[in-house]
C-alpha cells in the first residue's frame, strides 16, 4: 500500500482531561524524565523516525505514517530546531496512541496517516498529549514558580521551545 491510499485518522473526541490523563499514563509506562530524547521511546513503540522528507502538505512540520501490523514512521523536516522536533514528535506519538491505538476498529485494517497541520479537533487533541507529555501539568507549575516565571531556564528544562512553554503556562492560566 502506497502511502498516498493511507487512511486519515479521526478524532478521539476524549476531554482534554483524559488525554492529559493518558499522556501521563504512557510516561510512566516509559518511565519518561522531564527532558528526556524521545527516539529512544519511539524505537521501543517499533516506530521509526525520518528526518527531511518531503512534506505533500507544506504547512505540515510532521507526519505519521502507520503500517498495517502497527509499526509507524514519523517524518520531520530537516530545517527545524530540536525543540521543535521534539514537540513534533510528541504530537505525532499522540495521534498514535489517542487515534490509533485507542480507536480498536483500526487496528490491522490498513494503513493510516495523520501529520502536524492546521487547528482542527485532531490537531488540539495531538498538541494536548504534547504538552502533558512534554509538560507535565504539576512538573510545570512547579517549575513555574522554582525558576521565576523564566521561560528561557523553563524551556530549558523541558526541552521545549520557550513559545510552547509560554502557551502552556497560559492554557494552565500561569500568566496572569
Ligand atoms: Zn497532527
Amino acid at each position: 500500500m502506497t502511502r498516498k491510499s493511507a487512511k486519515i485518522l479521526n478524532p478521539s473526541n476524549l476531554s482534554k482531561s483524559d488525554v492529559y490523563e493518558i499522556a501521563r499514563m504512557f510516561a510512566e509506562k516509559f518511565k519518561l524524565s522531564s527532558g528526556e530524547d524521545l527516539r529512544q521511546i519511539v524505537q521501543k513503540m517499533n516506530g521509526t523516525i525520518e528526518v527531511g522528507a518531503s512534506f505533500e502538505d507544506n504547512d505540515a512540520s510532521g507526519t505519521l505514517f502507520i503500517n498495517k501490523n502497527g509499526s509507524f514512521s514519523i517524518s520531520i523536516p530537516d530545517h527545524t530546531s530540536i525543540e521543535r522536533d521534539r514537540f513534533t514528535i510528541a504530537h505525532e506519538i499522540g495521534h498514535y496512541i489517542l487515534h490509533y491505538i485507542f480507536n480498536e476498529e483500526y487496528k490491522n485494517e490498513e494503513c493510516y496517516t495523520a501529520n502536524r497541520s492546521g487547528s482542527s479537533r485532531i490537531e488540539w487533541e495531538a498538541n494536548w498529549f504534547a504538552s502533558e507529555l512534554l509538560m507535565p501539568e504539576k512538573e510545570f507549575r512547579a517549575a513555574y514558580d522554582d525558576l521565576n516565571k523564566n521561560l528561557y531556564e523553563i524551556s530549558k528544562k523541558f526541552g521545549t521551545s520557550e513559545l510552547a512553554c509560554s502557551v502552556r503556562a497560559k492554557s494552565l492560566g500561569l500568566d496572569e
